[in-house]
């Protein structure tokens, strides 16, 4: 017999997240083996442009030798610490202490988790927990909006809006309500932002007002929809929706696990529009994909309700054997001084024009619908006619196409499925792989387009 591959025993054994199983058994996975800076290379040494910050989370690029120095110090001196029962470690309790300076002066408190699904969770749970505590067990409803993306824990993805992580996992609960995603390419009510803006507020208050206002706990959104297909609301969009949170007496849970750490220009995307949320929850560009690491923020009259409901003697129930892992924590500081002392954020923001420019460029392109962007977070909407934004028939499968091509031209980003093309460059992209991603992507789409199948779509 002869021994199995490296795709042999892929095939066999490993299951890849979010794939169909039978296409990839066909196909085979790609694999990546090693990167720098902006690119990384795979098996067969083809570099690849990495216009996606891998899964939106390697915001300083790849091979920075001072976050392995970080991580190789740390695990030298103590790999592991838990946090339960009061123990800790230093970089978990620095970098909990740094996240309250950076965070909105509304967010006192941090728990780390894994990853931004066990943030979600954790989020709902202290939620429960801090509403059993102040007397108010009859709020148990949430709400979120369609394309919302909050992970895909057993709970966390129903408030997740996207049918993919829903159908055949028994969700939504009966507990998870959405409202509308504030779409302005495709808003019903046309392009103008302030009514864009009022529809949200009113559909947010419609929706609590029929679930009844005292059994409604939080509205979860994120300030950018990312996987939803990187929905840009207008500027005073999250604003509003946390004042009417305020107003209607339910907590506003921002979550910032994309939005986070740069990606939008400032440190985090809120601080924009000066909201104070009363949970925020975080991953990705905290750890910069170089260890799994996320948190949940909470504000201090969330922290002192849940410590007064446990009373003196009770432990709050909830934890992981890997929560604050002090690898993760050292890592998370070395990246946060990477972002503000290593030019990074600062980089992220003098780039962010050039960015915007060459998606906007592309709107002239016959696939390209719509060009959207804030910061370094950015998507182009291929439709089959720019009139009446029409989407290609599904069968067409345009999405595969592209990435096929993209891949081809040795350029990688996310092809959603609706056609949404989104882009997360690492903050550390120079002018000219700016102008290498947008050259790669043009050829791409122009490839794409002179397939006859495609060209007799549109
Ligand atoms: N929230 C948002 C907004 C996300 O984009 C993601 C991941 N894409 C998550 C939560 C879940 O994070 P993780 O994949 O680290 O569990």
């Amino acid at each position: 017999m002869t021994k199995p591959t490296l795709l042999d025993l892929d095939r066999q054994h490993l299951i890849h997240p979010v794939t169909n199983f039978r296409a990839h058994e066909k196909r085979g996975a790609t694999i990546l083996e090693s990167g720098s800076g902006a690119f990384l290379r795979d098996a067969s040494g083809r570099e690849l442009l990495d216009a996606f910050s891998g899964l939106w989370c390697v915001n300083t690029g790849y091979g920075q030798e001072s976050i392995v120095q970080a991580a190789t110090e740390q695990m030298r001196r103590l790999p592991y610490a838990t946090g339960y029962f009061s123990y800790g470690s230093e970089p978990a309790i620095r970098l909990a202490a740094r996240l309250v300076e950076l965070a909105p002066p509304s967010l006192s408190h941090v728990y780390f988790t894994q990853g931004g699904s066990d943030a979600v969770d954790a989020a709902i749970r202290y939620i429960a927990y801090y509403y059993n505590a102040i007397g108010q067990p009859g709020r148990t409803q949430f709400i979120s909006l369609q394309r919302g993306y909050h992970g895909s824990s057993s709970v966390g993805a129903g408030l997740t809006a996207l049918p993919l992580f829903q159908r055949h996992f028994n969700l939504p609960l009966p507990s998870q309500h959405y409202i509308s995603s504030p779409y302005p390419y495709r808003n019903p009510l046309g392009a103008d932002p302030q009514a864009l803006i009022a529809a949200s507020v009113a559909e947010l208050r419609a929706k609590v007002a029929q679930l009844g206002a005292d059994t409604v706990a939080a509205f979860f959104c994120e300030p950018i929809q990312g996987s939803g297909g990187v929905i840009v609301p207008p500027k005073g969009w999250l604003k509003a929706m946390a004042d009417a949170c305020r107003e209607l007496g339910i907590l506003f849970v921002l979550d910032e696990v994309i939005t986070g750490f740069g990606r939008t220009g400032p440190m985090f995307a809120c601080e924009a529009e000066g909201v104070a949320p009363d949970m925020m929850t975080l991953a990705k560009g905290l750890t910069a994909g170089y260890a799994p690491m996320g948190a949940l923020m909470m504000s201090d009259a969330i922290y002192q309700a849940i410590a007064e409901g446990a009373g003196p003697e009770l432990a709050v129930g909830h934890g992981q054997t890997y929560s604050a892992h002090p690898v993760s924590a050292a890592i998370g500081l070395e990246v946060l001084r990477l972002y503000q002392e290593g030019g990074l954020l600062a980089n992220g923001v003098a780039r962010a024009p050039q960015f915007e420019r060459g998606l906007r460029d592309l709107l002239a392109h016959p696939l390209v619908g719509d060009a959207r962007s804030r910061g370094l977070l950015g998507a182009l909407e291929l439709v089959a006619d720019k009139e009446d934004k029409r989407q290609f028939d599904p069968a067409l499968r345009l999405h595969e196409r592209i990435a096929q091509a993209a891949y081809e031209n040795n350029v990688v980003f996310r092809a959603f499925g609706d056609n949404i093309l989104g882009f997360a460059p690492a903050l550390c992209y120079t002018e000219d792989e700016f102008s290498l991603l947008f050259t790669r992507l043009k050829a791409t789409l122009d490839q794409v387009l002179a397939q006859p199948e495609v060209a007799r779509a549109l």
